[in-house]
């Protein structure tokens, strides 16, 4: 297996922690970017390696901001390498029926979960087409393809997310860059624990499959689409949710 340079968004977060350390055992050198303001980075590095991922390079930066996002993927290619593999999976909810909804609830989701992707993409996807090979992996939600209450941000933005990649694939489809999408239902991370027990059991019961996403599902899948084989693969978006909703 060629060895790639893999970046990771929201790496420290339970869903990224997973992608992560799946992308480093299949091979990969990993890039973990985290937000400035997080104050464990070293905790997190330390766990890391305890858990027998020693290699793993480590980037600050707000994926909101695109000038942020330009000096974090500098550092990146100087630490590491230029980056063949992004995996844009910061993301963000804030809650509110729309009826309740200000304006910087919107504002927020919207810039940390798609506008993040021009920032993030900018950086990388005309290097990734000069030399031919790239993979650009965007992480939606089962919510962005069906629409749930309470997150018309986060639906919105979740479901630009398809549209992004969809169009974006269709950019670079002869270039050796693909562009696909993982919409996860719910998955077992602190943003799907911070739920009311109440309301995450009534979503429990609500999947086909009767429980949550294990976190390395996800990540397995993100092995598979930054491989060689998924190289027909792009404009698609893999619905990971334990048969809650299909389109
Ligand atoms: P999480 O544990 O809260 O992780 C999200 C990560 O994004 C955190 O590390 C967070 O850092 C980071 N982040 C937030 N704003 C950022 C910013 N402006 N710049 C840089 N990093 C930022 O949530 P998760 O469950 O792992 O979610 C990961 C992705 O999967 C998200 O896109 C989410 O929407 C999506 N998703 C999750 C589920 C689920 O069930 N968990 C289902 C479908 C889709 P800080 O915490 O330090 O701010």
């Amino acid at each position: 297996m060629t060895q790639r340079v893999a970046l990771v968004t929201g790496a420290m977060g339970g869903l990224g922690t997973a992608i992560c350390q799946e992308l480093a055992k299949a091979g990969h050198k990993v890039v973990a970017a985290y937000h400035p303001e997080f104050d464990k980075p070293e905790e997190w590095l330390k766990e890391m390696a305890e858990a027998g991922f020693k290699d793993v390079v480590t980037v600050a930066g707000d994926v909101a901001s695109i000038d942020s996002c330009a000096a974090m993927v500098a550092e990146a290619e100087a630490k590491a390498g230029q980056v063949d593999i992004l995996v844009n999976n910061a993301g963000i909810t804030r809650d509110k029926m729309f009826g309740r909804m200000e304006l910087a609830q919107w504002d927020a989701v919207i810039s940390t979960n798609l506008t993040s992707l021009f920032n993030m993409t900018k950086q990388v996807s005309a290097k990734m087409a000069e030399r031919g090979w790239g993979r650009i992996i965007n992480i939606s939600s089962v919510n962005g393809v069906k629409g749930q209450a309470g997150q018309t941000n986060y639906s919105a933005a979740k479901a630009g997310v398809i549209g992004f990649s969809k169009a974006l694939a269709a950019e670079l489809a002869t270039k050796g860059v693909t562009v696909n999408v993982i919409a996860p239902g719910y998955v077992a991370t602190k943003m799907v624990m911070a739920i009311k027990p109440e309301i995450l059991q009534t979503i429990v019961d609500s999947v086909p499959m009767k429980r949550l996403a294990k976190p390395e599902e996800i990540g397995g899948a993100c092995v598979y689409l930054a491989s060689d084989i998924a190289g027909f693969m792009t404009g698609a978006t893999m619905n990971i949710n334990g048969g809650l909703y299909y389109q």
